[in-house]
């Protein structure tokens, strides 16, 4: 208990609260800046079980902003080094990481197993699937998205306040919205937005009355200026009035990530054979298979696929010339 001292005297969790923190688990959805820098901090803070989801590889690009990972982590899935750089800080704790996509199937394996749910996603399309998964099993969980100088964050408590569908009725057309590696990210963005997220989390566990479900903090930290507003339920929510749970049920097979990748998610899940394919596709340019995953390069377009058949591929920005780029090159 003593390495928790300074935080039992805080009227807010006393040692109940800290006994609470330490028999909660939280799923953490994305390992980029915004969920390692929550995952970190909620481990510290005492959390005991930690469920990391992220289907990316660390890359070069990543590192002005994610303090846990360093140049040698870059070309290793994101899920795997946070979980040993997080064993460092706290050896007793149980962290899992699951090096895949957050599908309908996973969420809805995950979700109704932890207490609470963080944001650390680059895209839209996967929260909505999260809250799809989390009002359904009636699990609290906080929206965070950052870009370029600012962030906005909104504690989610089904059944006391408003979904990330009342806030965003419907999902943007695809190519819409900018991402990351368009508009750009400060560094210190996801590192502030973490911290909020981090505090409502804790306050969610120890079940704070002045957690405000609903609730959206808007920050720039470059114009300094803070926007707090009250979001109200949509009337007519699909997901959380009429229990619609579209998202899981319909599963799009390609999205274009924040890296300027596009992801081919297989047909069906089976186990790829690498180093089989990656006989074929040296007859058509580069191939190697390196930490458990097939990195090609063919027609100057790179591909990355892992063990399940999903592949990421860089150097076309149609998610259906990639599609057929996926078909022709890695399913049988
Ligand atoms: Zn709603």
């Amino acid at each position: 208990m003593e390495r928790f001292i300074r935080q039992t005297i805080l009227p807010q969790l006393g040692v109940e609260g800290q006994r609470r923190l330490g028999v909660s688990r939280v799923l953490v959805a994305g390992c980029g800046a915004l969920g390692t820098h929550t995952a970190e901090a909620l481990l510290r803070a005492g959390v005991r079980k930690i469920i990391l989801v992220d289907r990316d590889l660390v890359e070069v690009h990543n590192l002005h902003r994610v303090s846990l990972f360093t140049l040698e982590d870059v070309g290793r899935p994101k899920a795997e080094v946070a979980a040993e750089k997080l064993k460092t800080i706290e050896p007793e704790a149980e962290i899992i990481s699951y090096i895949a996509h957050l599908d309908p199937e996973l969420a809805e394996e995950l979700v109704p197993k932890v207490d609470l749910v963080v944001d650390g996603l680059d895209n839209l399309e996967t929260r909505y699937l999260l809250n799809d998964a989390c009002v359904k099993h009636e699990k609290p969980w906080i929206y965070t998205a950052v870009l370029a100088t600012y962030g906005m964050t909104m504690p989610i408590i089904p059944g006391k306040g408003p979904c990330l569908r009342c806030l965003f009725p419907n999902p943007p057309a695809p190519g819409t919205v900018p991402t990351c590696a368009q508009a750009g990210i400060l560094g210190p963005v996801p590192k502030a937005l973490a911290a909020i997220q981090a505090a409502t989390a804790i306050a969610l566990l120890v079940e704070s009355p002045d957690v405000r479900p609903g609730e959206l903090l808007y920050l720039d930290l470059w114009q300094r200026r803070v926007q707090v507003v009250q979001v109200q339920r949509g009337k007519n929510c699909p997901t959380c009035v009429a229990r619609d749970f579209q998202f899981l049920r319909e599963a799009s097979r390609s999205a274009t990530l924040c890296g300027d990748a596009v992801q081919i998610l297989p047909r069906r899940k089976e186990k790829l054979d690498l180093f089989g394919l990656k006989q074929r596709l040296s007859a058509l340019g580069r191939a190697e298979v390196r930490n458990g995953l097939l990195f090609a390069e063919i027609e100057g377009v790179s591909f990355t696929v892992f063990p399940d058949g999903r592949a990421l591929i860089k150097g076309v920005s149609d998610p259906n010339r990639a599609q057929s780029l996926y078909d022709q090159f890695i399913a049988r």
